[in-house]
């Protein structure tokens, strides 16, 4: 039996685990608070930082594939209370982790942008932001400022602002320079837009640069993603990430735009993917974990190398920063023992923050089983491979589940499963979520908390 139709089955990205859908043990504020204070704790004895997301909802316009947390307007006025807002939660943040009364400052690693669109923002709104953010905390010598951004609206100042901050990593939204694709997903971004912000951003010191695309979206073929890959390979991204489109129109309605008869499926699908590996890997690119390409020369491949890839809702990162503070509407924070998620109606996030409340919506509190899981996950997304040997070579209880669930991708080439560990063949590499999903202890006992459709997640 063809192996891509008998592990044709609806998974998690594994940005999280548990994933989002089956959270249900919400913190408190209080319990929050004290998980990212506890982190803080942990991550200073062992030298580490701490990372911080700000989500910027706003886009001009609604691309219909699209799957995150937007708001769609032409008004620039709401810029500037948003700002508002993202400094009031993260004072009200400084507030509770009892920084403000102490003098003691958040040291900072990470700072990442993204939405929305983050420079929907005037580069004035931007610094202006950034820079009362910055001067509350110390940022670390080795830190890694990024922003997403949409080069259909992003300008020269806006680099500027933010290499003068400190940024040095930018990811565009490309995903498909297909005019065809472009203009039924309704983002018409020519290959000369993208051009001239990738340009502009090395002329003025970025140094790692990534792509967007999308495979599975309507009307793609073998021709259009030969064609894209073409286009990215003479722009040459540092890094690429190549996700499948998820087509989920009872969630985002947007998506009925076009209907499944528009889409390639099943083995069409995995096919584009393929193709566009290849091109890519022709041309000097390695894969990295999931659906992720680098250059030798970016930090994510020399961190795969080293086994320090890491994994969160930004998709891969080169390390692991503990905790994440995610600001903004909809945004997700994780202290490693807890995820808290905030209010995703940007109203609702705003009159809460206005009442001097942390916004959260809900989250998780990972149990003794959950830490266990999660450890073997993200091993598996980053590592290709996990091992029990790390625990006195016990076998672990929580994983006594798992052989059992492992077998038939044993039988079928895909693991190799020892005594002490689990390794992921190249022959495997195309069924990770399939390998992650065995050790999903949720996944198998229980239905999700929420409806949302967890291969979204
Ligand atoms: S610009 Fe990005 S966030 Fe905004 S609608 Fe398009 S894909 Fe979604």
């Amino acid at each position: 039996m063809n192996l891509l139709k008998k592990y044709n089955v609806p998974g998690p990205r594994y940005t999280s685990y548990p994933t989002v859908p089956y959270w249900d043990t919400n913190p408190t504020e209080a319990q929050w608070v004290q998980s990212i204070d506890q982190a803080l704790s942990e991550a200073a004895a062992q030298k580490v930082g701490a990372a911080l997301y700000l989500h910027i909802p706003f886009c001009q316009s609604l691309c219909t594939y699209c799957g995150c947390n937007t708001r769609i307007t032409r008004n620039r006025e709401v810029g500037g209370p948003y700002i508002q807002t993202l400094l009031k939660e993260w004072k009200l943040y400084q507030e509770r982790l009892g920084h403000t009364a102490s003098g003691k400052r958040l040291p900072l690693t990470e700072l990442h942008l993204g939405g929305g669109t983050p420079t929907f923002l005037s580069p004035d709104e931007l610094d202006s932001l950034l820079s009362r953010v910055l001067e509350t905390v110390d940022v670390q010598r080795d830190h890694e400022f990024s922003t997403e951004a949409d080069p259909r609206v992003t300008t020269r100042d806006h680099l500027a602002v933010l290499a003068k901050l400190g940024f040095k990593r930018l990811s565009l939204g490309v995903q498909d320079f297909d005019p065809k694709v472009q203009d039924v997903v309704h983002r018409v971004q020519s290959e000369e837009q993208t051009r001239a912000t990738t340009e502009q951003a090395r002329e003025l010191g970025y140094t790692s640069i990534n792509f967007d695309l999308i495979y599975g979206l309507p009307f793609q073929t073998q021709k259009s993603i030969e064609n894209t890959i073409d286009a990215v390979r003479r722009l040459r991204p540092d890094r690429i990430a190549f996700y499948a489109y998820a087509h989920v129109p009872w969630i985002k309605p947007s998506q009925r735009r076009f209907t499944e008869a528009d889409l390639p499926g099943g083995d069409d699908k995995r096919a584009l993917y393929e193709l566009g590996r290849k091109m890519l890997e022709d041309v000097g690119y390695r894969e990295i974990g999931m659906d992720h390409f680098a250059l030798e020369t970016d930090s994510l491949w020399k961190s795969s190398k080293q086994g320090q890839l890491h994994r969160n809702f930004m998709g891969y990162t080169a390390r692991n920063v503990a905790p994440l503070i995610g600001l903004g509407v909809s945004s997700i924070g994780d202290s490693w023992r807890a995820f808290a998620q905030n209010e995703k109606l940007l109203e609702t996030y705003q009159s809460r923050v206005e009442k001097g409340e942390l916004p959260l919506l809900r989250g998780h509190v990972l149990s003794a089983e959950d830490l266990v899981l999660r450890r073997h996950i993200l091993n598996l997304m980053t590592q290709m491979k996990t091992s029990w040997a790390r625990d006195g070579g016990t076998w672990d209880q929580y994983l006594d589940q798992v052989p059992g669930r492992l077998q038939e991708l044993v039988k079928d080439g895909l693991i190799e499963f020892r005594e002490s560990d689990c390794q992921v063949t190249e022959k495997g590499r195309p069924f990770l979520r399939n390998v992650c999903m065995a050790f999903d202890a949720r996944l198998t006992r229980q239905a999700p908390a929420t409806q949302l459709f967890s291969q979204t997640i």
